[in-house]
């Protein structure tokens, strides 16, 4: 619970208050209860009480899934960037809100959080040099496999310390750190001149957010300790020493359908969720009538799904999309 005591905001100094008095982990159901406060002037959200680095390896480790890793799919994943109208695609899924696909052959990049590695591969395939950075230590094993250059741990332990980069990478990593001032420092001394730092994170000030209040899915708390806007990421940038160079709003269409998969679930404290669970009740053979309605559900689906498009479409193009993917360069006065 989070008392009276309201922080600072990061990002401009001003008073927080309450925002949202109680929520709780509704996608894996680590228990506990958090509040999120706002900035008055700038609207800034923080997640409180807050986490601490030395909080995040039992958290992600108790409840963040980690599954098997299928390398089939993992490859079949990494070939589509290859594939003729490549761009267009990603740009219909939504999907082309990771900083990675702005790289250029020749560049070298570096990924912060970079996951199962699939962002990596797809940069070998386009000629871009990469390295990656990632917590959880079982993606040793991927990096293994396909000889990726990447270093278990945090930006902290400075990494590939003699290597300066072009571009560094974070992939809805921002969001979720303790000290994003102190992530945006480190990352300061590993540029080249020129280089710039790309973030993709949600954005509070989307219409899905407004739309959907309390379950909206990139509350995602506690695992999300910052909830940007637009205004308040450029003011933080600006506090770091950083310009913006570019900012705009993308939106998954896969984030839709879990926001529209969730919205019709029970919420219960401690409890997680099933769209966020991935394995499913044991499958019985379907009946007749299911298989009816599976294909009813199907073609409704892809009807849905091609409409919902066209709406993210026009929500990023306003500027209203629920991810924000930033482009930062140093900034020219310094000081
Ligand atoms: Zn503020």
């Amino acid at each position: 619970m989070s008392g009276g005591q309201h922080q600072q905001c990061i990002a401009c100094g001003s008073k927080m208050r309450t925002f949202i008095e109680r929520i709780s982990d509704d996608r894996y159901g680590c228990p506990g209860v958090y509040s999120i406060d706002r900035c008055v002037s700038c609207g800034h959200m923080s997640t409180a009480p807050r986490l601490t680095e030395e909080d995040l390896p039992a958290l992600y480790s108790n409840y963040y899934p980690r599954r098997e890793i299928d390398f089939d799919a993992l490859e079949k994943e990494a070939a589509l960037v290859e594939k003729p109208l490549a761009g267009f695609r990603r740009w219909a899924a939504g999907t082309d809100n990771q900083g990675h696909y702005l790289a250029k052959p020749g560049q070298k990049v570096l990924d912060i959080g970079c996951g199962s590695c699939l962002s990596l591969l797809e940069m070998q395939k386009l000629g871009v040099q990469c390295w990656g950075v990632e917590a959880d230590p079982n993606v040793r094993t991927i990096a293994e496999k396909y000889g990726l250059r990447v270093h278990i741990g945090n930006i902290y332990d400075v990494p590939f310390a003699d290597q300066k980069f072009d571009l560094i990478v974070l992939n809805q990593v921002i969001e979720h750190v303790p000290d994003p001032l102190a992530m945006l420092a480190a990352l300061k001394g590993r540029l080249n001149e020129d280089g710039r730092v790309i973030l993709a994170f949600p954005n509070t000030g989307s219409f899905h957010r407004k739309l959907w209040k309390l379950r909206w899915i990139n509350w995602h708390i506690p695992y999300h300790q910052n909830h940007f806007n637009r205004t308040s990421f450029t003011l933080l940038a600006r506090k770091s020493g950083y310009d913006v160079k570019r900012i705009r709003t993308i939106t998954p269409n896969l984030w839709s359908v879990l926001q529209l998969r969730t919205s019709q679930e029970q919420r219960q404290e401690g409890r997680a969720s099933n769209t966020w669970s991935e394995s499913g009740s044991s499958q019985k053979p379907p009946s007749f009538v299911r298989k009816l309605r599976n294909v009813t559900v199907t073609r409704g689906a892809r009807l849905a799904g091609a409409m919902m498009g066209f709406m993210n479409r026009a929500l990023d193009a306003t500027g209203q999309g629920d991810s924000l993917l930033v482009e930062l360069r140093l900034s020219a006065t310094k000081n």
